[in-house]
């Protein structure tokens, strides 16, 4: 039987290509501006090899040129170009990647800062242009070549005149229809923007003529237009920075000019990893909580970096829900990015850095809490909330992650403290973690089941939050000592464990059976307690569930 090979409309499939791979029309943008980046790098990476080669960093730079009277969008980089066979086969073979066949070729040398990969990138600029002209002059090559396309009906190439090696790609921007709009691609402000987004950290100079209005020379009040070619991206990124090199400020200028928050962050760890994991994040625990943070409407998720070139505005997988008030960004050379750059597939390296993550901010945490105490509880009064919940919904191991960092207001100390230290605290014969559960400290202050644990000297943790108690029964326990509301019917206090004398029992038994008749449904037995000092009735609970448990229970919606 002979073999036959698939035959496919390959025009159809370029425009089902390029219309379902990306979810946004600007990463056309990211996409040819990848593609310069590495073909600058191609020729960095030859230098190294080559004597003949210099690499002189100054002349090597990406230009974006908008013509709006033309609606042509041109972008030009002085890379290694492409010669007629590698316009033909890089540029008119679909998913082939002259960047990755680079690679391969090239693995000794550690290539690993070359973007491409999927060889479909390119086609993107038809997500924006009606017509699409390369015109390349190749390293080390004496002619230039155009290669031109409308996207469907194939491509033309033929020699042209270029003087300088590298590449032009100019863009016939699409006219707007109905509904879309494509003005934006020439529009010097939004190209900017695009850039800043996804491109800020490409490592040679994007630069754009940038038109500013400016006070006329020898005029007050008069002005006039002033253009001035200017580097868009930043290119050296903060992460990839020596961290002695930068201040505090530093870190506080990226945070906000990252729009991470509006305050000013708490801390921030910088963290470069470089082992069978690497990655480099800058990340922020901030000072306030969002106004939306504890609403559906929250998203927690970090940035997503793949070399420099961002993938995920908000990577969730990469923090677990008990930090995700932390806010920064990861930069990893080593991830399986799918076709689109947009999503992961299942990656395992993303999981390895996110349990890296969530062991460093659990350090910066306890580190904090050691020696910043006052920092730490600022932090605790936005997030401690959310702690609370990581301990309360846990299946696994969080609890013990957690359980260390929960502070509680103490009713000896007059403040927050740990678990930890309150257990230090606990007397010999003292066998329960005792809390009281209430809307504030006064009121708790006021209970009279809590009497007869304050006077025996002993601690009480005040509970005033819905989820207090609820974490404190997923905790069970801590150091091995019992948590116990001060309104459970057993105190396992000695006192109230003598026996109530019978015959005050029998005296009341009139009474008590009176006042069980007339609350009947509301408790379950009347009892004489030795628990009372000062108050002349309290309610006490048997079981797990306790009054402060049942009250938030019953106010939840069925
Ligand atoms: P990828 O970048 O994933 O390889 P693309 O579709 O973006 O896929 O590009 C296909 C190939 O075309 C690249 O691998 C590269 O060999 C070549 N190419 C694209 N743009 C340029 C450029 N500006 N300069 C040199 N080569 C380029
Ligand atoms: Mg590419």
């Amino acid at each position: 039987m002979s073999k036959k090979e698939f035959k496919a409309e390959s025009k159809r499939l370029l425009e089902m290509m390029i219309n379902s791979i990306y979810s946004q029309k600007e990463v056309f943008l990211r996409e040819l501006l990848s593609n310069s980046s590495d073909a600058i790098d191609k020729i960095y990476y030859k230098a190294l090899t080559d004597d003949s080669l210099r690499f002189n960093k100054e002349s090597y730079y990406i230009k974006v040129t908008p013509d709006k009277t033309n609606r042509i969008l041109t972008i030009t980089d002085t890379g290694i170009g492409m010669t007629q066979e590698e316009l033909e086969s890089s540029l008119g073979t679909i998913a082939r990647s002259g960047s990755l066949a680079f690679k391969n070729e090239n693995e000794t040398k550690d290539g690993h800062t070359i973007i491409g990969q999927f060889g479909v990138g390119f086609y993107a600029a038809f997500m924006v242009a009606d017509v699409v002209t390369v015109i390349s002059k190749a390293l080390g090559s004496g002619e230039a070549y155009k290669w031109e396309s409308t996207g469907a009906d194939g491509y033309t190439i033929e020699p042209c005149e270029k003087e300088t090696v590298g590449t032009q790609i100019i863009l016939k921007i699409k006219e707007n229809t109905e509904d879309e709009t494509y003005d934006e691609y020439l529009e010097e402000y939004r190209l900017k923007e695009i850039i800043k987004k996804y491109s800020d950290f490409i490592r040679y100079p994007i630069k754009m003529d940038i038109t500013e209005k400016r006070p006329k020379e020898g005029s007050d009040n008069e002005l006039e237009d002033y253009t001035e070619e200017q580097v868009i991206n930043s290119m050296v990124p903060i992460w990839k920075k020596n961290k002695n090199e930068l201040t505090s400020e530093d870190y506080e200028q990226f945070y906000s000019e990252k729009r991470y928050g509006f305050d000013k962050p708490l801390t921030h760890l910088h963290i470069n990893v470089d082992g069978t994991i690497r990655y480099n994040a800058i990340l922020f625990i901030p000072e306030n909580s969002p106004f939306d943070y504890y609403s559906k409407e929250f998203e927690k998720g970090l940035e997503l970096y793949s070399n420099g070139v961002l993938i995920m505005n908000k990577c969730a997988d990469l923090l677990p829900d008990y930090f995700s008030f932390v806010k920064g960004m990861v930069d990893s050379e080593d991830l399986s990015l799918n076709i689109s750059r947009e999503i992961l597939q299942q990656d395992r390296q993303l999981q390895l850095i996110a349990k890296n993550i969530g062991k460093k901010i659990k350090n910066e945490l306890k580190s904090l809490l050691k020696n910043e105490r006052e920092k730490f509880e600022k932090f605790y009064k936005s997030f401690g909330r959310q702690l609370k919940y990581g301990v309360y919904s846990d299946f696994g191991s969080n609890k013990d992650v957690l359980k260390d960092l929960l502070l509680f207001y103490s009713s000896t100390e007059k403040k927050l403290v740990t678990l930890d230290e309150y257990v230090s605290r606990m007397p010999e014969d003292q066998k329960y973690i005792y809390y009281a559960s209430g809307e504030s400290y006064d009121r708790i202050e006021k209970l009279p089941q809590a009497e007869l644990v304050a006077d025996k000297g002993y601690e009480i943790l005040y509970f005033t939050e819905d989820i207090d108690e609820f974490a404190i029964k997923m905790l069970m326990t801590y150091e091995e000592k019992e948590f116990k509301s001060v309104s459970s019917s057993n105190l396992g206090i000695e006192a109230e464990e003598e026996q109530i004398n019978e015959s005050e029992e029998r005296e009341n038994k009139e009474l008590f059976d009176y006042m069980k008749k007339a609350l009947a449904g509301k408790v379950g037995d009347v009892r004489a307690s030795k628990r009372l000092k000062t108050h002349p009735v309290c309610l006490s609970a048997d079981g797990e569930v306790t009054i402060e448990m049942e009250k938030i229970l019953s106010a939840m919606p069925d």
